[in-house]
């Protein structure tokens, strides 16, 4: 029999490792900041990488100062920086931002032959058919062909997105073992989100990556977390996020960012 003290102490330890070790809610994206005002020139890091993983342990966004694209694994987060090598970056940093998800995958498939990029998101949609929800997506697997970029840090006044990412340096990596992950987005979030698919990568040995720009996968497998929940958390009192123009139409300023 244990002693009523020890059982007054370990209800107490129950209750304290919940609060602390509090879960994020399952099938939820949480999104910091919007795409149209990052498209605009909002750098300045808003969000700390302790309160990005209070909401996920997977994600992509990017970094104070734009300085390059993020991947987080398994609640680690990687900044893959425009030399295109992955770098650790101090927990005290920020982003302007990202999208997390609690990544619990309900489907997942395996690909035994080679697909370009546009087959394998036609094959994740006839998997995952719905196109008015999100959906989070992790691709492991091995790459003939893979192409990504990344983007310099900037200074002040920013630029706008577009401006940034003509002289974006892009790499290219042939065979390739490494893990693309990311959302895809229904097109009711045009202005909010990046619609349809959003992927970033990251090598195997977790030493290069980029937002991808073009791939062919040979082999692996696929898994899909469907998420019927989107939450949305703003910049508070920033100024240059509050007289950024939101009004304006970004569709053509986001395809040449994405490309
Ligand atoms: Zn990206």
């Amino acid at each position: 029999m244990m002693q009523p003290g020890y059982r007054i102490i370990l209800i107490a330890l129950l209750v304290v490792g919940q609060q602390v070790a509090a879960e994020p809610p399952p099938d939820t994206i949480t999104q910091f900041s919007t795409i149209d005002a990052l498209l605009s020139g909002v750098y300045d890091g808003q969000f700390c990488f302790n309160q990005l993983l209070q909401y996920g342990n997977w994600g992509i966004g990017t970094f104070d100062r734009l300085d390059g694209e993020m991947m987080i694994l398994e609640g680690r987060i990687f900044q893959i920086r425009s030399d295109g090598k992955a770098y650790h970056p101090p927990t005290e940093d920020t982003t302007p931002f990202a999208s997390v998800v609690q990544f619990k995958p309900d489907k997942r498939f395996r690909v035994e032959s080679p697909l370009s990029l546009e087959e394998l998101q036609q094959r994740i949609d006839q998997e995952a058919p719905d196109l008015n929800s999100f959906c989070a997506v992790r691709i492991d697997g091995t790459f003939s062909q893979i192409k990504t970029r990344s983007v310099p840090p900037q200074n002040k006044p920013y630029p706008p997105l577009v401006e940034v990412t003509k002289n974006q340096p892009e790499f290219l990596f042939e065979n390739v073992e490494g893990v693309l992950f990311g959302f895809r987005c229904p097109s009711y979030v045009k202005g909010i989100n990046v619609t349809g698919y959003h992927l970033h990568f990251l090598t195997r040995d977790e030493k290069q990556g980029g937002h991808l720009l073009s791939a062919t996968l040979k082999e692996g497998w696929v898994d899909l977390d469907n998420c019927h929940r989107f939450n949305m958390i703003l910049p508070a009192g920033d100024e240059d996020f509050m007289n950024a123009d939101l009004k304006k139409d970004r569709t053509e300023e986001l395809e040449k960012v994405e490309k």
